[in-house]
Order: C-alpha cells, then structure tokens, then sequence
C-alpha cells in the first residue's frame, strides 16, 4: 500500500536528547510518560526507542496501554498511572505491569488477586496532596500506608502523588503538595517501613520545582521537547520531535468577495491566490484553527482562511506562487520559519498536549534516527 503524503515526522534522535537532558538536570532516574500514543508520536516505536536509550522505567494511563507494551517486548517496570478497576487486577499482575493503588478497597482487590494468583503484585501507593483526582488524601493516608505495608501480597515499590499546578512557576500549590507528600512519606519511618521510591515531579515539576524531583521523575511532554504552558520556562535544553507535514493538492485563484469553504465565513477583499492542503479535523487537525492557524509553504507563513473540513483546509497565499506537491508545514520547520506545537496549541485556544494527543491514527509516522 501507498503511504500517504500527508504524515508525522518523528525524530527519534531528538527523543534520545531530551531524555538525556532530563536526566542531566534533574540527577535523578527517569520514568517517561508514553501514555496516549506516547503524545502522538507512537506508543510501540517511541517506547522501544526509550528501551534501547536505557530508560528506567516508562508510564502509561490504563491496562490496555501496558499489555501492548509488554506484547511489542518491552521488558523495563511499566507503572499503569491511573485507576484500576478491581476485575482488571489479575490482567496487571500477569502482564507484570505495576499498579497505582489508590485506595483502602482497591488494595484489597489487588491482594485477593494476587493471592489467587499465588503471585505478588508490585504497586504504587497513590497520594492526593491538591489535584483531587485519584489517590487518598494526604490528610488521612496512615491506615491506608499501614494496611498496605502490612500486606503479604503487595511489593510497595513506590509512592507518588500528582502536580496540579508545577507549569507555572509562579504557583504556590506546588510547594504545598510537596508538604503534604512530605507528611505522608513520613507514615513509612513511623512504621519501621523501607521508604519506598517517592516521585511527584512531571514536567512541569522538572523544569521548575527541585524540591519535586526525589527518587524518580515522570516527564511526559516535555520528552517529547515541547513546553506544557505558555507560562513555563525552557530550563531544560529539549528539541521538539513531532513535525507534521503535507503537500499542496490544489491551487486555484479566488477572485474578491468570493468566500472560502463551509458556511462562507471568510472572503478575500482582493483577488488572492489560494492552495488546498488534504488535512483536516478527522486527521485531529483542530477546526478550532479556522481563519485562525498558520502554515508554512515555500519558507513561508500563510493563513489558514476560511472552516477546517474533515479531510481538507485551505491557506490565503497571497500573491506568492506555489505548486502542486509542494511541501506545507504544519508543526516543524522549513527553512528558516519554524511552527510548533506550544503556537498551534495557542491558536487553538488549548494547550500543546491535546493537539498532539489528538493527531489520530489516519496520519501516518515516520521515525528518524534511532
Ligand atoms: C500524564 C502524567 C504525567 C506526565 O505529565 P506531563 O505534564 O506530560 O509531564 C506524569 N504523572 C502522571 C500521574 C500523569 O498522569
């Protein structure tokens, strides 16, 4: 079969990079987060890629993410970060995947699993210090830690908790969740307990917040060299490793007054020369970037004018020429202009991880270097 002219270039070189740099700048070892497609750039490649570079230990959200892993022979600790549902609990420990324990009952279903199994369970102890999400509070965590260190069944492996704020590093929440993260750890020499591997910090964490840092690191975004929020500071040398790219399909000239696409929201004021570029929000291209986007033909920046469609966008070159097949940058550079991810995101009015986390599976990837 063809592959499409319209793909994502994924950098595994720049990948390798930004782990190196974490590492260099935290002192500490990494988990890197692969959840959602490892942020689009391909759960399988990105995460063998990471093996082979020697990473500690990798991160998904859900079951189903850990046993693909385990299936393409990834042999690292996988940590599954978020909830687990009781029924699932033998899946995770067959697969040796480990699992965030975030209650008094969901210890208990992991331990009667286990003990069917005749297996131990390696799990994470999940503390709620602010993001009221998953996890026991900090303010009442002793029973729960003395139940878990008191289980035959269960290898406490670590202990973390979740930022809620750590991109701006203006924030005073973080401070406090690193207290209350500090208070619980504390159940452990209470309890003449090994203190388990504590990790707080994502990428946020990283790039602003030493105090966060610990025993283990969990960078997802920044891995793959983008920023979480306009807010954060680049304190940390990373490369970008997404680009995405297409080819002009059709040009034509649109004459004044003449509107472009669906509900004939934009119409040139002089005649201009428009190009259609086969992309659009069924690829996970946001329609959010409607009149609003830009691209890049011929080393040059462009608007996107008029609705996204599912399939297709058009882009206002001007007066400037461009053919059939030419390249057009979506993310990435061309000669000496550059789109990223972190201004896409802005146009669109979100943040970089849902654009990236939503280039779907339509799109195809390359990966370089390696
Ligand atoms: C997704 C996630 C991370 C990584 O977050 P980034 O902001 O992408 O670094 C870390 N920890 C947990 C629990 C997560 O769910």
């Amino acid at each position: 079969m063809t592959q499409r002219p319209t793909r994502i270039l994924v950098d595994l070189d720049a990948i390798a990079h930004n782990l190196r740099a974490i590492r260099a700048h935290a002192g500490v070892p990494v988990m890197a987060i692969v959840k959602a497609n490892a942020y689009g750039h391909g759960l399988v490649p990105v995460a063998l890629h990471l093996q082979a570079q020697g990473v500690d230990q990798l991160g998904v959200a859900f079951l189903e993410e850990g046993i693909t892993l385990r299936e393409a022979g990834i042999k690292v600790p996988i940590l599954v970060l978020g909830g687990i549902f009781g029924p699932q609990a033998a899946q995770f420990i067959a697969h040796d995947l480990e699992i965030t324990v975030s209650s008094l009952d969901k210890l208990r279903q992991v331990e009667d699993a286990a003990r069917g199994l005749g297996r131990k369970a390696t799990i994470h102890l999940k503390i709620d210090t602010g993001m009221e999400r998953i996890g026991v509070h900090s303010y009442s965590c002793g029973p729960f830690i003395e139940a878990a260190v008191a289980s035959p069944w269960c290898t406490i492996k670590g202990i973390y908790s979740h930022l809620a704020c750590a991109d701006d590093p203006g924030s005073e929440m973080t401070a406090l969740q690193v207290e209350r993260f500090g208070e619980a750890c504390t159940h452990f020499e209470r309890l003449g307990a090994p203190m388990p591997l504590r990790h707080l910090a994502n990428s946020g964490g990283v790039l602003h917040f030493p105090d966060t840092w610990l025993d283990i690191v969990r960078p997802g975004i920044l891995l793959y060299g983008v920023l979480p929020d306009p807010l954060s500071q680049a304190t940390v040398d990373v490369r970008a490793a997404l680009s995405l790219v297409s080819q002009v399909v059709y040009f034509k000239v649109v004459k004044a007054g003449h509107p472009v696409s669906y509900g004939a929201t934009w119409a040139p004021e002089h005649d201009t020369r428009v190009v259609t570029v086969p992309i659009g929000y069924g690829d996970g291209w946001p329609r959010a970037l409607s009149s609003r986007g830009e691209v890049l033909v011929r080393g040059r920046r462009h608007r996107i004018v008029g609705r996204i469609c599912m399939d297709q966008f058009m882009v206002d070159i001007g007066q400037d020429s461009a053919w059939n097949e030419d390249e057009v940058v979506l993310v990435g550079r061309q000669g000496d202009a550059s789109i990223t991810a972190e201004a896409v995101a802005q146009a669109a009015g979100t943040i970089p991880y849902e654009i990236l986390t939503g280039l779907n599976q339509r799109i195809p990837r390359v990966y370089r270097g390696g």
